[in-house]
């Protein structure tokens, strides 16, 4: 999955980033609004963590142009807690708000739990034919014992777990595991689900040639 951050504070920043790389998730930043505002509209995040105070465009700013265009997950983080910051984020859109500072274990847990919504399956453990993917712990169980998984093949199955029964293209793959910064080869698709075959069974990942991949 991937995440953008859009904020201005370097050492918050990088507290975030170092969390969520942590967390499995792929991550942008953008450290200020147009920045952010060009990303969130451009990239099809999974999530996005937005700061409200940032130089250039604001984040509630930010919050209603995304939401006029697109549904993507945003944690709002908040220096202030005043009652009505909260509910004017809320109501600009978000899906969730922080108020500074909080513990990066809270972050991680909220980013997932808005990534299990914005897929539409609000239980972390996503179960398939035999297969237990436990999304919050990233641990995946066949038939009761633990598979172990990199972390790049566990944010593969993931994907193709929260979209079962939706072909994924091979643009879309790259486009939530990886950012921008990220030199991959042009088979490490095939590679990863090549992996996946092998661990958790050939019948597992349906090919569609021409079009992606599906759990059916
Ligand atoms: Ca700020």
């Amino acid at each position: 999955m991937r995440v953008l951050i859009v904020e201005d504070e370097p050492q918050l920043l990088r507290a975030v980033r170092e969390g969520l790389c942590a967390a499995g998730y792929a991550v942008d930043e953008a450290a200020d609004g147009e920045a952010g505002l060009h990303q969130a509209l451009h990239v099809d995040y999974d999530a996005i963590v937005l700061d409200l105070m940032l130089p250039g465009i604001p984040g509630t700013t930010i919050l209603e142009r995304l939401r006029a265009a697109k549904t993507t997950p945003v944690l709002v983080l908040t220096a202030r807690d005043a009652v009505a910051d909260k509910v004017a984020c809320l109501d600009a859109g978000a899906d969730d708000y922080l108020t500074k500072p909080f513990a990066i274990a809270e972050l991680q847990a909220r980013v997932r739990a808005m990534i299990r919504r914005g897929a539409g399956r609000p239980d972390p453990v996503v179960s398939v034919g035999e297969l237990r993917i436990d999304t919050a712990a990233r641990q995946v169980h066949r038939g009761g014992e633990r598979v172990d998984l990199t972390p790049m093949e566990f944010a593969l199955l993931e994907l193709l777990a929260l979209r079962r029964g939706a072909v994924v293209s091979r643009t879309a793959i790259y486009e939530h595991l990886w950012n921008d910064d990220a030199e991959t080869m042009s088979n490490v698709v095939d590679v990863y689900i090549a992996n996946l075959r092998q661990k958790l069974g050939r019948e597992l990942i349906t090919t569609r040639r021409g079009e992606g991949y599906i759990i059916p």
